[in-house]
């Protein structure tokens, strides 16, 4: 004959049956559902006639009953006397929700196992906040290394700008002294070169003083010796001149007075003048006819200057039985005189070299050669100078071909020379 239950059993029932935050149920021993409250019918979704008698494993996910985690749940709160465990549980409706679960085993006064209390809590919403918590945290984290990284990078930047400005500085101070050295070398030149012109003039005044017999009559051999100080003498006077030219250029005080200068003119000229070099070396001049209406608009002097130094250098690199052409055009942006010759040529890699100052080819100090290396950096200046340039193009032992760009005249200076040629 059953016991009746006491006021006080009939109220802890009641009142476990009537706590709705919580589902609060009994298992046997084999995870069997024996009880249901209020709160276990809220949270999933079954009523206590539909769920009593079923196992409990019916609210895990697959992919916990995979492994047995109801089972082990239970022999863990039969050994410990209770566990507590976070994780997905299924609804009645399938919807999933965060549990937070409370598992305790339940003996009878000699110590024998007879079932489980579960009490379990919905902690979706807190599980919501924590994840928020946590995607904020990153995102603040994230947020702060970019703006750390920023900082780096503009004090990066700064330190770049600042070393920047020393390098600015630092380049404008060496500019300033190699101006200053340059104008010094530049000074130097000048002095010493006019220092030196006034006696090699004074040698070669004597020397033809001499020849002409004023001093007395001169026999042959004498007039040979002669002969060879005037040489010496012009020689060592073109080189002064040339380094006296380029110092001039150098330090800006060349003046320019430009005019129509005639191409064919301006060649034909220059192909007089080194004529006589050209027969003695048995070089080929090849002057041919060039269209009289073409014209540059430059210093007619230094124009001269530039295509003497070509063609000098041209027939002095040419061998015995070659030739030298000099030709010229113009066209509607610009005038050419072109020297070519069949020469020696000049290797690709020194194709630049060679408009530097004191620059020349296979030159050694045991072997000496004519010119100072001067008269292609000079007339490179000159003619940038007149706004055109010099060029080359060269070929070993087939020959080279240097060219002499020059603006053309435009409408106005080309007006203004033929009215100044009317009013002459
Ligand atoms: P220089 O003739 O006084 O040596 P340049 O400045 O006129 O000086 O020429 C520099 C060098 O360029 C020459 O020494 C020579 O090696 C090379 N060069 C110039 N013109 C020619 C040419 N037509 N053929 C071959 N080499 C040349």
């Amino acid at each position: 004959m059953p016991i009746p239950p006491t006021d006080v059993e009939i109220l802890h029932r009641l009142l476990i049956e009537g706590v709705q935050d919580y589902a609060i149920f009994a298992l046997g021993v084999d995870g069997t559902i024996l009880s249901w409250n209020t709160g276990a019918q809220r949270l999933k979704g079954y009523s206590a006639s539909e769920i009593i008698g079923q196992h409990f494993s019916v609210f895990y996910p697959p992919e916990d009953k995979a492994w047995n985690k109801p089972a082990y749940e239970l022999e863990e709160a039969a050994r410990n006397g209770r566990i507590e465990d976070e994780g997905w549980r299924i609804r009645k409706d399938g919807s999933r929700f965060w549990a937070n679960v409370t598992i305790m085993a339940l003996r009878n006064e000699s110590g024998t196992l007879i079932g489980y209390g579960k009490v379990t809590r919905d902690f979706t919403e807190r599980r919501k906040a924590e994840t928020q918590a946590i995607v904020d945290a990153q995102r603040f984290a994230a947020e702060e290394a970019r703006r750390i990284a920023a900082e780096v990078q503009m004090r990066e930047m700064e330190s770049l700008v600042t070393r920047l400005r020393d390098q600015t500085t630092e380049l404008e101070r060496r500019r300033a002294e190699a101006e200053v050295a340059n104008r010094a070398k530049s000074d130097f030149l000048a002095a010493m070169s006019h220092e030196l012109r006034t006696p090699l003039n004074a040698i070669g005044g004597y020397a033809e003083l001499l020849d002409l017999g004023v001093r007395g009559s001169v026999n042959e051999d004498q007039r040979a010796d002669l002969a060879r100080i005037r040489r010496s003498q012009q020689h060592l006077l073109g080189i002064i001149n040339d380094l006296l030219n380029f110092s001039r250029i150098e330090a800006g005080q060349i003046h320019y007075n430009p005019s129509r200068v005639q191409v064919g003119e301006a060649l034909e000229t220059v192909a007089s003048m080194i004529a006589p070099q050209a027969a003695t070396r048995g070089v080929t001049l090849l002057a041919p006819a060039n269209d009289p209406k073409a014209a540059a608009w430059a210093d007619h002097a230094k124009v001269e200057q530039i295509l003497i130094n070509l063609a000098t250098n041209a027939v002095k690199f040419t061998r015995d039985g070659g030739s030298v052409e000099l030709r010229g055009w113009s066209d509607a942006t610009a005038a050419y005189f072109v020297v070519r010759d069949t020469g020696i040529g000049i290797p690709a890699d020194k194709l630049s070299d060679i408009f530097e100052p004191f620059v020349q080819v296979g030159r050694s100090l045991t072997q000496p050669s004519e010119g100072t290396g001067l008269g292609l950096a000079i007339s490179r200046d000159l003619a940038r100078a007149m706004d055109g340039d010099l060029t080359v193009t060269s070929e070993i032992n087939v020959g080279s071909t240097f060219t002499l760009t020059l603006p053309v005249p435009t409408a106005a200076p080309a007006a203004a020379t033929r009215a100044a040629a009317a009013a002459e």
